[in-house]
Parts: structure tokens; C-alpha cells; sequence
């Protein structure tokens, strides 16, 4: 069974300079991102390559768009959103890369391959949205976030918002060492 993100290079000449584009609408294999901002697991990606065939294997260039669910991490308030995510990576022939490891190439090692004639996307796509979340989200660049006494949105909040100075105790305490200390003078 093939994945609708393996995507076959049947029809791409192995010559410098062959290209073929590459357009599709595809479910998300799984949540991508983290808690707090993610592409949840199905969501329609729509993607739109570019494939070059370059000396040491495949260039894939394009862009992904794909919905977003989260949290803004200063108020709490739900996201939604929709982004679009450049992807640019060199896809190697199976024999370049396995030359490349030989000659001790370090970085070539988490390198994507082709593999039977298929460049497996969702490396790629996972990597272009993942690695541009942001890991704290926010609804608006200026979010106010949480009134630190009660936790309500200061947004929601009138300007005047405020609180009694909370109360504690040790007030009751020093109060009544304070009239002690008053009446033994
Ligand atoms: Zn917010
Ligand atoms: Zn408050």
C-alpha cells in the first residue's frame, strides 16, 4: 500500500534541469506540532511542489497549507488558525547518499532518500510546519493574558480592574502583636 504523501518520481526524467510540478490536497498523517499549537491528526494539507532533478538526487520546493487548533500560552483562548509553510529540501539517490556516508559526510546521515523511485513527503511536511510553530503562541502580539488575582482575561476586564490586597493572616497576627506592644507602654 502506498501513502498519498509517497509520491512516485515515474514521470521525472533523471537528466538536470527534468521538473515536475506536484499539487494535492492530503490528510495529515497524525498531529503535527506540539500541545499548545498543532495540525491536528487528518487535517487537509494542501500542498504544491515543484520537483528538480539536480546532480545529487531530487530538489523539492513549494509550499505547504494547513489548519492549525491551539492555545494562546498568555490567555488561554482557543486558536485557529491557517498557515502557509515553505519547504525546500535536497532528496538524495539512494547511491549519492550511501557515497556521501561513506566519504564520513555526518549531516548526510539524517538526510532524506529516495527510495523505489518515491520521495516519502511527510518528513518534509512535518519538518516545514514543525520547526516553524512558534512555542508560544498567541492570539494577538499584544495579549494582554490573565489578571494574575483571578485569572480572568484583562481583556474581558474593565480598565479600572482591581483587587483588594489579598488577605493573609499574618496581618491578624502582627495587628494584634502591634496592639499588644500599645497597651504594655
Ligand atoms: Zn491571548
Ligand atoms: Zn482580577
Amino acid at each position: 500500500m502506498t501513502s498519498p504523501l509517497s509520491l512516485s518520481l515515474a514521470s521525472l526524467k533523471r537528466q538536470e534541469g527534468e521538473r515536475i510540478t506536484w499539487e494535492n490536497t492530503c490528510e495529515s498523517p497524525g498531529i503535527i506540532g506540539h500541545d499548545v499549537l498543532h495540525v491536528p491528526d487528518k487535517a487537509p494539507l494542501d500542498i504544491s511542489l515543484s520537483l528538480s532533478s539536480v546532480s545529487e538526487g531530487v530538489y523539492v520546493q513549494g509550499t505547504v497549507r494547513a489548519p492549525l487548533i491551539g492555545q494562546c500560552s498568555r490567555c488561554l483562548k482557543p486558536l485557529e488558525e491557517e498557515h502557509t509553510y515553505d519547504i525546500a529540501e535536497l532528496v538524495f539517490y539512494p547511491e549519492r547518499h550511501a557515497a556521501l556516508i561513506e566519504e564520513g559526510d555526518e549531516d548526510a546521515e539524517d538526510a532524506p532518500v529516495i527510495c523505489d523511485d518515491h520521495i516519502d513527503l511527510e518528513p518534509l511536511i512535518r519538518d516545514a510546519i514543525s520547526l516553524a510553530l512558534p512555542f508560544q503562541p498567541l492570539c494577538r502580539e499584544d495579549c494582554a493574558g490573565l489578571c494574575p488575582e483571578c485569572g480572568e482575561p484583562l481583556e474581558e476586564l474593565p480598565d479600572d480592574h482591581a483587587h483588594e490586597a489579598p488577605y493573609n493572616p499574618q496581618f491578624d497576627a502582627l495587628a494584634g502583636l502591634e496592639a499588644q506592644l500599645r497597651e504594655a507602654q
